[in-house]
């Protein structure tokens, strides 16, 4: 879908507009997503800064340092405590939009699921999409993809490790489809 995109929080007094497509929109199962959103993921949005601007209202900040040691700038609706972004200071530049925010969420894809290590049970990962256990070191996806290589390394990885997973939780029919399609995506490049 093009640009400009609209959206805002759940009480209204905060509207916005994106003047830009997206970098990547992921979908990141760590537990500090899972407790902001109150939900089973959270979905980011990576846009560059300066093609969001608020159209209503202004926004409430809130910082947070990760185990990681980076530090995330949380922006939300003070009224109705919607999060509509956060900014990590590795990334200047960039934000990473809540995207479930816009007036139009029906074609939003995550390329991307990282944290799956902490994924709830349930969650099963589209075969387009690629999983990580945690994050690519790389963070070239972040400025939009991987080199083959790494996009194989980190894949075949969590596939093993989601097949495993899936393997404790999933009718026999269903576990056989999910390690075929796993693996079966998996394939190395050529070097
Ligand atoms: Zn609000
Ligand atoms: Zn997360």
């Amino acid at each position: 879908m093009k640009p400009p995109y609209h959206g805002g929080c759940e009480c209204c007094a905060i509207r916005y507009t994106i003047r830009s497509t997206p970098i990547v929109v992921y979908a990141c199962h760590c537990t500090i997503c899972q407790t902001q959103s109150g939900s089973a993921f959270g979905m980011a949005m990576r846009i560059p800064m300066e093609s969001f601007s608020l159209t209503r209202g202004a926004l409430k900040i809130f910082r947070r340092t990760a185990d990681s040691g980076q530090v995330f700038t949380n922006s939300f609706c003070p009224d109705c405590g919607t999060r509509i972004h956060h900014q990590a200071d590795r990334s200047p530049g960039q934000i990473s939009l809540k995207p479930g925010t816009l007036d139009d969420t029906s074609w939003l894809h995550p390329s991307h699921h990282v944290f799956l290590r902490s994924a709830q049970k349930w969650v099963v990962i589209p075969e387009d999409a690629q999983g990580f256990e945690t994050v690519p070191e790389d963070r070239s996806w972040l400025r939009g993809g991987l080199t083959d290589r790494q996009q194989w390394d980190s894949l075949h990885r969590s596939a093993r490790l989601v097949a495993r997973w899936q393997c404790c939780h999933s009718p026999a029919i269903l576990r056989q489809q999910m390690v075929r399609s796993w693996i079966g995506s998996a394939k190395a490049p050529q070097e």
